[in-house]
């Protein structure tokens, strides 16, 4: 029989369809392994090629004479722009913000073949110093009310360049589905008098069959009312409402966490596109009680159609904790460094 499962954050429905229901493997995309070659003379984010870019607003290590691990720049085509300044104006119904915001890109490494679930651990660690240090610095500045840091790999993903990257968008408003998660984060705090995640990710590892991988700081599990088949989330087991406050330690765990989860995807359902985000509270959030932040892994398998567009009700057709022992049992040791046959 179908059923229907409230998301217990959101209070989204989505709705199993066991009926139509799919075996994990039957999604995975059978994509024949594309030969794609470390350095693209064309590229502007390879190597030789940061002329090509606009003027870098960090790089990893920092001393220039060493060779870049990872780079940050100004996105040239910027959703926002960092010279307006966010001043509102209201008429009638018609509110508006001028453009002001901050969009970088985030260049994971110069391997233009190797996407994050190739590069060793170490290297993704590095990636997330980077996305920390960019991700404190922004929230800083006092314009600025949330960040998102998100990566789209993948054509269907929106990944517009081929070279692995990640991009952050800093904007001064909450978006509204941000507040609402939040509003409902307090309400149950208010309520129950703990944080929501704290509780929810004690009871799944408990509960077993929704878990993809436990490490000392983080835990990856399978959404319960996923709208998607095989939507993951990433956890730290300690209470912190923002990215920004993830120690060194937890850094080198979600690094491995993270990059064995996007190996498990990448050849458990054969490199399908997909996109990542940070969700953490806004950049003043840092003490607050009731917000925990994570990561939320969606591989692209799926197309809205009428139905959702019309009730923002999904249907999904994979259940959860099918997705869950799917990717417990692939074995993804063998991709790291294993460059040349990714897209
Ligand atoms: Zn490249
Ligand atoms: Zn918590």
């Amino acid at each position: 029989m179908p059923e229907l499962r409230q998301n217990f954050f959101t209070k989204e429905w989505v709705i199993i369809a066991t009926e139509r229901a799919k075996r994990p493997e039957e999604l995975a995309t059978h994509r024949e392994p594309e030969a794609v070659p470390s350095f693209v003379e064309g590229c502007a984010f390879c190597p030789g090629n940061e002329d090509k870019c606009p003027d870098e607003l960090l790089r990893f290590p920092a001393n220039p004479a060493e060779p870049w691990a990872v780079r940050v720049i100004p996105n040239k085509f910027a959703a926002l722009d960092s010279k307006a300044q966010p001043s509102r104006s209201l008429q009638h119904f018609r509110r508006r913000v001028e453009g002001f915001g901050f969009h970088e890109v985030i260049i994971d490494g110069p391997d233009h073949a190797r996407c994050m679930a190739m590069l060793p651990d170490a290297h993704v660690a590095n990636i997330l110093r980077v996305y920390k240090e960019r991700y404190n610095l922004l929230g800083m500045d006092r314009r600025v009310n949330h960040i998102t840091i998100f990566k789209n790999h993948g054509v269907s993903a929106g990944a517009s360049m081929q070279h692995p990257h990640s991009q952050l968008i800093a904007t001064p408003v909450i978006p509204s589905q941000v507040r609402h998660r939040l509003h409902e984060a307090l309400r149950h705090y208010d309520d129950v008098g703990e944080c929501m995640f704290c509780h929810m990710v004690e009871r799944e590892i408990q509960d077993k069959t929704r878990i993809v991988l436990k490490s000392r700081s983080f835990v990856a599990m399978e959404v319960y009312a996923s709208a998607t088949p095989f939507a993951t989330h990433i956890f730290p087991l300690r209470h912190m409402a923002s990215f920004g406050d993830i120690s060194t330690a937890e850094t080198v765990d979600l690094a491995h966490t993270l990059r064995t989860l996007l190996a498990k995807i990448h050849v458990g359902l054969e490199n399908p596109d997909l996109n990542f985000t940070i969700r953490s509270g806004p950049s003043d959030y840092a003490s607050a009680r009731h917000f925990h932040w994570y990561v939320s892994v969606i591989p692209r398998l799926t197309r809205m159609a009428g139905f959702e567009l019309g009730s923002g009700m999904f249907i999904n057709t994979v259940l959860p904790e099918a997705a869950a022992e799917f990717l417990r049992n692939v074995r993804a040791e063998k991709t790291v460094g294993a460059g040349g046959a990714d897209s």
